[in-house]
């Protein structure tokens, strides 16, 4: 993944061969004992992150110039190099935010990267420790400035993750699902939540198709197939190559005031000889197989891989929601059994029964959720399935089929 990316830098910078640097000076005598092994811009409709991997963490100082609005990181004790000048060519045309980037040696130690911006940002820049292959990151994130955060739903949330959780949590109200029957008085809200994203690719096969493609390519089919049911409404976690941490990802769903959350993915498995189709949902007292103990660990560390290294339990550390939580356990087990038996005749099961453990994206108290293993990408059938449409497509019409399933039997949407 991260040798790929690096590939990719460097074929991009023999493309912007006639890129204009500030400065491509190259001092001698830096001790290079730093050095940055790769660039990578993810631009998306809500943020834009430029992260910047070393060997070691880096140095730096960030601050902001105007007229016209740059956002200018110093990084200390380190060599221009390729790897750095090929930021200029990483900027996408329809990036929301950057304009343009460059990067340059401003003294002996120091080079000297300026992000022109197309607008003015609320930038946020932090590292990130090396996990899962990647090494030591700076990662910048920008956001839209002007608009109060109030106004942007995913920026609210982020904003109140980065804040204290408890105290905040108890003071917003809660969002009651809504009122009526789904299906009958109002569509039922299904909240579709594509895996992984932006930094975090999920897993890799071996002939390299990522997690976060696949997944999102099922979601999109499923939003698709759900929209067209005359009482249905699918909305996604992200419609897009980007990062959302996992409790943000929770939190759109309670926004959204869903009565149904599925997280979609397809992951490996330590051994390739791992196959078939698993569902899972939540476990609040321990994982009731060691697959779905694997799983749940190398799940939850998304937000390691993203950027979020707050481990707090929001929910489950909460004694009042235990009795809430339990109700919709056993909700998310029968639809993750109307689900399973339906991916049962499009693939092989890799366990007949719903499996549970405390994956973090199914934690929403009152939402009964599933997280889908569509089929372990680890497996080299199974790979090549996945990247199928017509596999794609049933993965999709098994889902759509297990939610209908789980609304006809009644009993889940009473009794709220
Ligand atoms: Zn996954």
């Amino acid at each position: 993944m991260t040798e790929s990316n690096s590939l990719l830098s460097r074929r991009r910078l023999l493309q912007s061969a006639g890129a204009v640097w500030l400065l491509s000076v190259s001092p001698a005598g830096i001790a290079a004992s730093s050095h940055v092994v790769a660039v990578r811009i993810w631009p998306s409709s809500t943020y834009s992150r430029l992260t910047l991997e070393s060997n070691v963490p880096l140095q730096y100082k960030q601050f902001a110039l105007r007229d016209p609005e740059r956002v200018v990181i110093d990084i200390e004790n380190i060599h221009l190099n390729h790897v750095l000048k090929g930021v200029g060519s990483l900027v996408a045309a329809h990036d929301p935010f950057i304009k343009n980037a460059r990067v340059g040696q401003f003294d002996q130690h120091t080079v000297r990267l300026v992000l022109e911006l197309k607008q003015n940002v609320a930038a946020r820049i932090f590292t990130l420790p090396p996990i899962a292959g990647i090494k030591d990151r700076l990662v910048l994130d920008l956001y839209p400035a002007q608009a109060p955060v109030e106004d942007d739903p995913l920026l609210a949330l982020l904003e109140d993750y980065n804040q204290s959780d408890l105290a905040l949590e108890q003071s917003q109200p809660r969002e009651a699902p809504l009122p009526g029957k789904a299906g009958r008085d109002r569509p039922i809200v299904i909240m579709l939540d594509p895996g992984h994203g932006g930094e975090d690719s999920g897993a890799v096969g071996k002939n390299k198709t990522r997690e976060k493609d696949i997944v999102l390519k099922i979601a999109r089919r499923l939003k698709a197939m759900i929209d067209k049911q005359p009482n249905m409404r699918a909305y996604m976690t992200r419609n897009e190559d980007v990062f959302i941490p996992l409790k943000v990802r929770v939190a759109k769903a309670r926004k959204q005031r869903a009565d149904l959350f599925v997280s979609i993915h397809a992951d490996a498995f330590t051994s390739r000889a791992a196959r078939g189709s698993s569902v899972f949902a939540l476990s609040t007292k321990g994982a009731t197989s060691t697959a779905a103990r694997f799983l749940a660990q190398t799940q939850n560390e998304s937000d390691l891989i993203g950027g979020v290294s707050r481990s707090g339990d929001r929910y489950l550390d909460h004694t009042m929601f235990d009795m809430v939580q339990s109700l919709t356990i056993n909700d998310s087990l029968k639809f993750g059994k109307e689900v399973l038996s339906r991916l049962g005749r499009i693939n092989h099961l890799h366990k007949r029964t719903v499996d549970q453990a405390g994956f973090a994206v199914l934690k929403a108290p009152d939402i009964p959720s599933i997280l889908v293993e569509t089929a372990f990408i680890s497996n080299l059938e199974e790979e090549r399935k996945l990247r199928t449409s017509a596999f794609q497509h049933q993965v999709a019409e098994s889902i759509l089929a297990g939610i209908k399933a789980y609304f006809a039997t009644g009993a889940a949407v009473a009794s709220k």
